[in-house]
Parts: C-alpha cells; sequence; structure tokens
C-alpha cells in the first residue's frame, strides 16, 4: 500500500510542490537576513569586543596596577609594568595587550576589582601593519574616554541582570 502511494505522490509531484509552498511562504515573510554594514545587529550589554581601560569621572586612571587581569589571562596577552607615583599611589607605567593572543574571554575583566579593564562592544577593526595589534595604555585609555559612556551603562546593565 505504501509503494502505491509513494507512486501516487511521485507522480503528481507532491514533495516538489511542498517544497515549493515552503519557499513561497518564507518570499513574503519578513527576511532573517541583514544588509550589514549598513544594517547591523543588536549587541548585548555583555558582548567581548575590543578593550579599553577606564577612568573615574575625575580623570583619574582606574587601573591600580594590581596585575589581577595579566596573572588570569590564559593566553598570556597581557604585559604590564608598574611603578608608584610620587604620591604613592601604584601606577601602570606599560599595559599592552596582544589582540593576536587574546581569546576575548573576558576573564580580565571579571578579575579587575576597580573596573578599569573593560571589553567594549567594538567588534569592527582591522590591522594594516605589523605591531598594530599591540593594544597600547594610550590607545587602550582612548578608546575608554571615548565610550565611557557607553561603557558605564553597559556596567550598570550587567549590575542589574546579577
Ligand atoms: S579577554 Fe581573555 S584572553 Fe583576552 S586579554 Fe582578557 S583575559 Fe586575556
Ligand atoms: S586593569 Fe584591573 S585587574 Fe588589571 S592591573 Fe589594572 S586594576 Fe588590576
Amino acid at each position: 500500500m505504501k509503494r502505491v502511494i509513494d507512486y501516487i505522490r511521485s507522480l503528481f509531484l507532491f514533495e516538489l510542490l511542498r517544497g515549493l509552498g515552503l519557499t513561497g511562504r518564507y518570499m513574503l515573510s519578513r527576511p532573517f537576513t541583514l544588509e550589514y554594514p549598513e544594517e547591523k545587529a543588536p549587541v548585548s550589554p555583555r558582548f567581548r569586543g575590543l578593550h579599553a581601560l577606564r577612568r573615574y569621572p575625575n580623570g583619574e586612571e582606574r587601573c591600580i596596577a594590581c596585575k589581577l587581569c595579566e596573572a588570569v589571562c590564559p593566553a598570556l596577552a597581557i604585559t604590564i609594568e608598574a611603578e608608584p607615583r610620587e604620591d604613592g599611589s601604584r601606577r601602570t607605567t606599560r599595559y599592552d595587550i596582544d589582540l593576536f593572543k587574546c581569546i576575548f574571554c573576558g576573564f580580565c575583566e571579571e578579575s579587575c576589582p576597580v573596573d578599569s579593564i573593560v571589553e567594549t562592544r567594538i567588534y569592527e577593526y582591522h590591522f594594516e601593519n605589523r605591531g598594530e595589534q599591540i593594544m597600547t595604555k594610550g590607545k587602550l585609555l582612548a578608546i575608554g574616554d571615548q565610550y565611557e559612556e557607553q561603557l558605564a551603562a553597559d556596567r550598570a546593565a550587567q549590575a542589574v541582570v546579577r
């Protein structure tokens, strides 16, 4: 009996019509795809993109050179050198992240006791010359300064979720 049913179905191209019906249904529905880069997908506040170093509202660097992020980094991507300032506070003299080594795990961000090193929503960047993948302290602070408003809002949203 099954063979007869299969024969009739194949005779009237039943499966083909069913497939075309499905195609037609999706042709009329809203597309899933985005016209990137003109259209952007929504990005989570917890997105782990390009790194940044943050400052306090008075302009002082948050980083206290505790080196926890350097110790926790599984890819050994962070290099920190530090020394005390004249006022006795401890600050980094060098803070590099090698993005070729980084696996964007977010451990550095999680380990930081002062919310200094963070990962931003930035995922569009490229390098053209050797060495540009090293994110120096200056570059990281500049990104932090530029996106501080967004970074603060994202940290606040994450605190609510926790
Ligand atoms: S995101 Fe992970 S791999 Fe990248 S620097 Fe931070 S701890 Fe290291
Ligand atoms: S970024 Fe945070 S964890 Fe890393 S050295 Fe500075 S204060 Fe410590």
